[in-house]
């Protein structure tokens, strides 16, 4: 993953349904985590994008350092409908990953790429108040960012704070854990911060034992 580190830039924010463009700078496949962004990653405060509200989440920036320095390709996927029902536009949104890189690059954390949704079919903005394949639980961003950077979903992972997470995941072929407090979900096991989290993943790849305690329950007793 040196190639990764040495060749680290700011995340770009990418519009999931937009125009492809090469992304990856070698293609053997690698492992990465997806990270959801609002109650994973950052304090939710629904439909701002004022970048100086962005506030970590306690071991966020601990539990991706772990995770980088691991080697997984580090990358957001985020639905924001407020897009699409026009409380911010998509400049906006790339501000707030702007700051988000900043305060992440003090802990010398890369998120290599933001890939969002901008769709909702209750939007204001016709064109995007539609159905779409990237808004989660849809797996379309997991699909992209893994055909942009050569991601091997079967050896990735993503870290969310909802089942709506859990089922993008499930969908695109990813493990999945859950942090936060948010909404409660049975089938997943779920952890107090993000670096907790970190740290079952270094594991269960590292040496195996722990890997069936992040599938879900109905698919280790199928
Ligand atoms: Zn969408």
């Amino acid at each position: 993953m040196s190639d990764y580190r040495a060749s680290r830039t700011s995340g770009r924010t990418i519009r999931a349904c937009g125009d492809r463009r090469a992304a990856c700078p070698t293609s053997e496949p690698r492992r990465a985590v997806f990270l959801d962004r609002d109650g994973t990653l950052i304090v939710d405060r629904p439909y701002s994008a004022d970048p100086n509200t962005i506030e970590l989440l306690p071991g966020v920036a601990e539990g991706l350092s772990v995770l980088q320095e691991a080697g997984y390709l580090l990358i957001v996927v985020t639905n924001q409908s407020g897009i699409a029902r026009g409380f911010f536009d998509e400049s906006a949104l790339g501000r707030m990953h702007e700051r988000l890189d900043s305060i992440l690059a003090d802990s010398g954390v890369n998120v290599a790429a933001y890939y969002y949704c901008p769709h909702h079919v209750e939007g204001t903005n016709r064109a995007l108040a539609v159905p779409c394949d990237c808004r989660k639980p849809a797996p379309g961003m997991l699909f992209r960012a893994a055909s942009d950077w050569a991601i091997d979903l079967g050896r990735s992972w993503l870290i969310g704070n909802t089942p709506t997470d859990l089922e993008a995941a499930r969908a695109a072929g990813c493990r999945a854990l859950l942090v936060g407090t948010s909404e409660t979900s049975s089938a997943y096991p779920r952890f107090d911060s993000l670096l907790d989290a970190a740290r079952v993943i270094i594991e269960a790849d590292g040496h195996g034992r722990l890997r069936e305690a992040a599938r879900p329950r109905s698919a280790r007793q199928g």
